[in-house]
């Protein structure tokens, strides 16, 4: 018998090595094991560029109807890929246009496995990084001011914040509330579904007006709709200076959701990342700030360096553990969502067998390096071991 679902998951494949892994994956484990509706676009480049783009934003809505989604990596064009393919044009990002349509905070977990040893060797469990993805820095207003000239700022009367003797640089960064609120409660709704802490940082110190902002919006938040679920389910809520958290965090052992500013973030997410070593190991999660449409994905690309070995006929070594375990938060959430708790059961139960197949020494190439060993399997090789497992323990 196999474990059934009832509500769709809408699935979006991609390109190159990962969307080899993707069909392996989707033939070893999740077809033979799992059974339900699952509605597939397809997002390879080249029907991105048939169809104009549409299939992107179809996907999306299909997402938002139907709650959960489950995505392959694929290609974001640049002029060698439009080139490379001959694309009418160059299609923006997939994962911008879907952030945009569920108007989603991006989530990016680590899989901890024991085994494999971390740069930072405390972090024994999970730094969950979701980073605030609008506006500051990125939506700047730069301007290059020459000496003895005063750059003007009026709202309600005119001031001038600087005086500028020798010539300069000056610069104008926005946030709004309603952005800002979106991510405080996505932000707040991961820690429950994941049941972890929660920190949010800032430099409110300096940035009164603008960090404090941020700071009082969250507390708003989180005191009007999150106290009390956090306090049932056992967890905190802290807001930290910036640099207090940096400090404390390479010396914890994780295990907890940290909010960042998008700057922070960006700077933060590929500090913690490397932290933790693998890329084949870093999944991320899309979810909407009323935490009811999801969409699950592997943090890595295309892996365009394998799919050139596998295209020469090679066998290839590359991880597919965070794609697995896009599936298994996939149907994690499906399961919360549609309260099956055989579902929620057989993802965790998957998950585990992979974890314990790299705990005994079954790995990719990538991981094996990482605990110096030349000992590894191949791609397709690891995939039937975790089947092999899977079967075992249903
Ligand atoms: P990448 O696909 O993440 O691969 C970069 C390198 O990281 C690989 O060459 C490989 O290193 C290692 N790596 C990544 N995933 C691995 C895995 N599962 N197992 C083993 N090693 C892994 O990044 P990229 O080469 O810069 O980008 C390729 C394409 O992916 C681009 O077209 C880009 O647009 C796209 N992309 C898509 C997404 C997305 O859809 N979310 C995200 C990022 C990039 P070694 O070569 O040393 O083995
Ligand atoms: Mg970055």
């Amino acid at each position: 018998m196999k474990i059934q679902f009832h509500n769709p998951i809408v699935e979006l494949s991609g390109d190159e090595m990962a969307q080899v892994m993707w069909v392996w994956i989707k033939e070893k484990l999740i077809t033979r094991f799992f059974e339900g509706p699952l509605i597939s676009f397809d997002l390879s480049i080249q029907n991105r560029d048939a169809t104009e783009d549409q299939v992107t934003v179809e996907a999306a809505e299909a997402i938002k109807k139907h709650r959960v989604g489950v995505k392959c990596a694929t290609i974001t064009p640049d002029e060698s890929r439009v080139t490379e393919f001959n694309l009418k044009k160059m299609w923006p990002s997939p994962n911008g246009t879907i952030r945009n349509i569920l108007n989603g905070t991006v989530f990016r977990e680590p899989i901890v496995v024991e085994r494999i040893p971390r740069l930072v060797r405390s972090w024994s469990r999970p730094i969950v990084i979701a980073r605030h993805a609008f506006g500051d820095q990125y939506k700047a207003f730069e301007l290059k001011v020459p000496a003895g000239q005063q750059p003007k700022i009026s709202l309600n009367g005119e001031f001038s914040p600087f005086k500028f003797e020798s010539d300069g640089v000056f610069l104008a960064i926005h946030n709004k509330r309603d952005s800002i609120e979106g991510f405080a409660r996505s932000v707040f709704n991961y820690s429950l579904q994941r049941n972890l802490n929660c920190y949010f940082s800032t430099k409110n110190t300096i940035l009164k007006v603008y960090d404090g902002f941020f700071k009082s919006i969250f507390e708003e938040v989180f005191e009007n709709d999150f106290k009390e679920q956090f306090a049932k389910a056992g967890l905190n809520f802290e807001h930290r200076l910036i640099d207090d958290m940096v400090a404390w965090v390479l010396k914890s052992e994780g295990g907890f959701v940290w909010a960042l500013k998008n700057y922070d973030g960006d700077v933060q997410s590929d500090f913690v990342a490397q932290g933790f070593g693998s890329l084949g190991l870093m999944t991320s999660v899309l979810l909407t700030p009323d935490g009811r449409v999801v969409e699950t994905e592997a943090a890595h690309g295309t892996v365009t360096r394998h799919y050139r070995l596998w295209q020469k006929g090679e066998k290839v070594s590359t991880n597919p553990i965070a794609s697995i375990f896009a599936w298994t938060r996939a149907f994690y959430y499906r399961g919360l969502f549609d309260d099956n708790k055989d579902l929620i059961n057989a993802s965790r139960r998957l998950e585990d067998c992979v974890l314990n197949l790299v705990n005994r020494g079954i790995m990719t190439k990538d991981l094996a390096l990482l605990t110096g060993t030349q000992d590894f399997v191949s791609t397709e090789e690891f995939l039937e071991a975790v089947a092999y497992d899977f079967e075992s323990a249903l």
